[in-house]
């Protein structure tokens, strides 16, 4: 038995408490919402020409890297219904954006564009209409579309919502927590499952670290990590973010499995093809000594920050595919459309290709994969282009020397073949076509972006003036 506590000891230790407490309980009751009301949903019109294909579901997960989940190989956290996904079709082991920013990211999986030729260069700036969008595509071949995002910059002020019938980008705040969205996508469920449907939904859960958000953007208690679980990581030298990081990761599972569920149960899933993808990777601790740069993403282009996790899954993808080919996350567009059984409507002139060839085995050539960062508002020594080819990653900087990789020996880009003197042969050719790919983007036009979203953006963590450094 436990001696009593002296009750003078008590006395205080309940003052203290109840002043903890107090002060607690006013500061939840200041930053605790009220709960989420989803706004009234009201259906589009039916369609005569209704499609016969399978439907599509899109799930976009924002700052998402691909090796922090667990059927990409990481063994800390339980990612079961990305697993289950990954072995009912196919998984994309290296799955690249073209941009590590949301904006230019989905404008490019939305287009099958790369950011340089659908314009949209840094978030905020505007999808533009004459643009063509998967959503329009599918809408004009019969299908009902719905859109549903979480974070204000991917809304209707920037165009994303072009070609859906209906979209919900309207919530309080900048950016909605994971489990509002879905409760919203909720309302429309019976109504999408009885109809050829395009559904997108974007969740924003991963982005930024737990404890720099308010607390009604965190996932659920339950969810974080608790004091077994940071010390597992740093037994492996992580450090506590990216603990909460693979947490946050751990409910966007969970959102998706309560997703597919509620389709399974409609009776819709069967038939529908499920692509799963992120827009961009995130750096969480790997460049604190060389760049003084911690838990972000944006400006370099180092594998953690443009490797995604790519999944796709539905009628006609063979189960169990693992594909180690490099692809890019505008190939989705065609990919869809083809998996849909609609070739004939992917637009001409496209950047993406479709990837069912890859799926089935087929003769495949490797696609190049060229990365561009947003250089205009960021550090001066960051990384402003990278290409990625034949195993090989060449990356130019405007102040730091440039990089050279060998990925099959070299994975996480720690050694520069160029700063060790003898250059690869590879590295001049590589060199010749980056720069010849930049060059075809610079007719795009700079744009305003709107100045509540910028303020907006200012509030996320974006556009923030940040200090210029010589080396
Ligand atoms: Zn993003």
């Amino acid at each position: 038995m436990p001696a009593r506590p002296r009750p003078r000891l008590l006395l205080v230790l309940a003052v203290v408490l109840l002043g903890a407490g107090g002060g607690f309980l006013a500061l939840r009751k200041v930053e605790r919402p009220a709960p989420y009301v989803p706004p009234p949903y009201s259906p589009p019109p039916r369609r005569t020409n209704a499609a016969e294909g399978p439907n599509l579901l899109l799930v976009t997960l924002d700052t998402t890297r691909a090796d922090r989940l667990g059927c990409f190989g990481n063994g800390l956290v339980a990612t079961p219904r990305l697993d289950a996904l990954a072995a009912s079709g196919a998984k994309f082991e290296g799955a690249f954006c073209p941009m590590p920013e949301t904006d230019p990211s989905h404008a490019s999986m939305l287009t099958g564009l790369e950011p340089g030729r659908h314009g949209v260069l840094e978030n905020g700036w505007r999808l533009l209409p004459e643009r063509t969008t998967l959503a329009e595509v599918l809408r004009a071949a019969g299908y009902t579309t719905y859109g549903a995002v979480s974070v204000e910059h991917l809304g209707t002020k920037t165009g994303f919502h072009q070609g859906f019938d209906v979209f919900d980008a309207e919530f309080e705040g900048h950016q909605r927590e994971g489990g509002d969205t879905l409760a919203l996508v909720r309302t429309w469920l019976d109504d999408v499952a009885s109809r050829p449907f395009f559904l997108w939904i974007h969740w924003f859960d991963a982005h930024r670290d737990v404890g720099a958000k308010p607390p009604r953007y965190r996932p659920p208690e339950a969810y974080l990590p608790d004091a077994r679980t940071e010390r597992l990581y740093e037994e492996r030298s992580l450090p506590a973010e990216v603990a909460r990081y693979d947490a946050q990761l751990r409910y966007l599972d969970r959102l998706l499995g309560d997703l597919l569920d509620e389709l399974g149960r409609r009776g819709a899933l069967r038939n529908t093809v499920v692509a799963v993808v992120a827009d961009h990777g995130e750096t969480l601790h790997e460049l604190v000594d060389r760049f003084e740069y911690g838990y972000t993403h944006g400006d370099y282009l180092y594998d953690h920050q443009v490797r995604v996790p790519f999944l796709l899954a539905g009628p006609g993808i063979p189960a169990g595919k693992v594909i180690r080919e490099q692809v890019r996350v505008f190939d989705l567009f065609p990919t869809a459309l083809a998996a849909l059984g609609l070739e004939a409507r992917i637009p001409e002139g496209l950047d993406g290709a479709s990837l069912l060839p890859l799926v089935r085995g087929e003769p495949w050539q490797d696609l190049p994969v060229f990365l561009r960062s947003d250089i205009r508002t960021k550090y001066r020594n960051t990384h402003e282009a990278a290409l990625r080819q034949g195993g090989k990653k060449l990356i130019l900087s405007r102040e730091i020397p440039a990089e050279f990789f060998d990925l099959a020996t070299d994975p996480e880009e720690r050694r520069n073949l160029l700063a060790a003197g003898a250059a690869p042969p590879e590295a001049e050719p590589m060199r010749e076509r980056l720069r010849a790919w930049l060059a075809r983007g610079l007719a795009i036009e700079e744009q305003e972006i709107d100045p509540d979203l910028r303020k907006a953006l200012e509030a996320l963590g974006y556009l923030q003036a940040r200090p210029e450094r010589s080396k």
